[in-house]
């Protein structure tokens, strides 16, 4: 029962067929069982049994809510009251939260829970999970060389790919939910910026930030996104935008939609069996009766600079609050000047310091206009790219990453070539445009690709009518099924 989606999961809940009791500890075994994928920071193993007893006794009772009973997994940037939440930081290894974040609290509404907190890049900085405090995270497709899970939440989409929980929530400011969803082997979405509040998640990039669904399937995303979505007076960026049935989109024909493939995307270095995989992607879209359209973004490959100088600019200054004074680790010192810097110096961690020592440089006096003032203005730029693209096409096809998962050991030690993971995931942050990443083949050597479908604002149920045309035709593989 652990491999079954989440709509599956759901409709089995409310039909009796199975226990929310015996789901969750089936799902707290394998847990304990690939312990070594180190996927969670904290577990909630009691919360969580508690809460399932109690979901069965509701859905005994006819008074079920809309995800009563399921068993999830939530990043560990998202505030739990409670419940210790850590950012992947040695910054916030002891912090408890006062409070609960929007989505995670959206979550519990509908009746379902949390097994644990999951790994991640500390603060949600890398595409590897391998700057977590509290250690790497192994991808469950690792055969005979352990792979990265992408990140930076890599330990929820090692959680999904994994069968460790029914789905997951991850962040997403440059890719972190679509990025370590295509090396997973599992589906990322991350909404358009504003439709899900930001209220009670730890902030790396405010202006690039959001929650996003991680799952088995297009239909789980869309019915997962229907939970968190919404307005929130808490957070002065969300959305009043309407609510669309996101999950009644999965399936419907795509016959006269319009698909976009931008050359700028066919960048150096990208492989072969991408190629392929991004060429076979538009064929069966073209098959299901799209019209496909050669299209350019003449500005995306300013992209990524714009990415590392606006991000690392918002990082600076939204981390300057972890003094030593108000939140979580304090390293001693003489003086008041000496705990900061001592407390800095020993809670964050290598890469967290370079993003921080590159915003405050951009962000200063003499370089804000050279750097920042002028990656702002590209940023418009690229949006405007985006927004005349789509009066011509519906949808953008591209890939999601430029190769599929690396071995640990052979990862980038260069952190610019690591930063080259996210050039086809930025731009959709840069622009506050939604996008999904879906699974669809495994390469030569048994590590899954994905393809990225990016829609216009507010759009997310093109994403899910096209996502699920092109999870039908790939027939991606499961987990279990690959790995035996
Ligand atoms: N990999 C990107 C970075 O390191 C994206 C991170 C994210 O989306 N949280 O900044």
């Amino acid at each position: 029962m652990y491999d079954l989606s989440l709509c599956e999961t759901r409709d089995k809940l409310k039909s009796k067929k199975i226990s929310s009791v015996e789901l969750t500890k089936c799902f707290l075994e394998r847990i304990d069982k690939f312990r070594n994928w180190n996927t969670f920071i904290t577990m909630c193993a009691d919360k969580a049994l508690d809460a399932a007893q109690k979901a069965d006794k509701k859905i005994a009772s006819g008074q079920a809510g809309e995800l009563e009973g399921i068993p999830l997994a939530i990043k560990d940037l998202f505030l739990t009251k409670g419940i210790r939440t850590t950012a992947g930081s040695k910054m916030l290894e002891n912090f408890i939260p006062p409070y609960e974040s929007t989505v995670s609290k959206k979550i519990l509404e509908t009746g379902a829970f949390f097994l644990g907190k999951t790994n991640m890049d500390e603060f949600a900085m890398g595409s590897a999970n391998i700057t977590s405090y509290f250690g790497k995270v192994i991808n469950p497709w690792s055969k005979d060389k352990k792979l990265v899970p992408g990140g930076s939440s890599g330990g929820s989409a090692a959680a999904v790919a994994g069968h460790l929980c029914v789905a997951a929530i991850g962040s997403d400011t440059g890719g972190s939910v679509r990025q370590p969803a295509a090396f997973s082997g599992i589906v990322g979405l991350k909404p358009t910026y504003g439709r899900c509040s930001r209220y009670g998640m730890v902030a790396f990039g405010s202006s690039l930030d959001q929650a996003g669904p991680m799952t088995k399937t297009v239909k789980d995303a869309a019915a997962f996104l229907k939970v968190i979505a919404g307005y929130d007076e808490k957070d002065s960026t969300s959305s009043r935008e309407k609510i669309p049935d996101f999950e009644s989109f999965a399936g419907k024909s795509i016959k006269g939609l319009r698909i976009g493939i931008p050359k700028e995307y066919r960048v150096d270095g990208i492989s072969d069996e991408i190629i392929n995989c991004w060429r076979n992607g538009a064929n069966w879209l073209k098959e299901a009766g799209a019209e496909i359209i050669d299209v350019s973004l003449q500005y995306s490959k300013y992209a990524l600079p714009v990415y590392y100088i606006i991000a690392p600019s918002e990082a600076s200054a939204n981390l300057a609050r972890f003094d030593g004074v108000r939140y979580g680790f304090r390293a001693a010192g003489e003086t008041i000047d000496e705990v900061y810097a001592n407390t800095r110096e020993e809670g964050f961690g290598e890469e967290v310091k370079r993003r921080i020592l590159i915003g405050t440089y951009v962000l200063s006096a003499g370089h804000y206009d050279a750097y920042y003032t002028k990656a702002q203005r590209i940023r418009q730029l690229i949006t405007q790219d985006f927004l005349s693209i789509f009066k011509s096409v519906d949808v953008l096809l591209t890939p999601t990453t430029p190769t599929s998962a690396f071995a640990f050991g052979e990862e980038p030690t260069n952190p610019v070539t690591m930063y080259l993971n996210d050039v086809f995931t930025v731009t959709a942050n840069i622009a506050g445009l939604p996008a999904i990443s879906v699974p669809i083949n495994l390469d030569r050597q048994g590590r899954p690709l994905g393809l990225q479908l990016i829609a216009p604002h507010f759009r997310e149920e093109l994403l899910v009518q096209v996502g699920s045309v092109l999870e039908k035709e790939a027939c991606f593989p499961k987990w279990k099924e690959a790995c035996q």
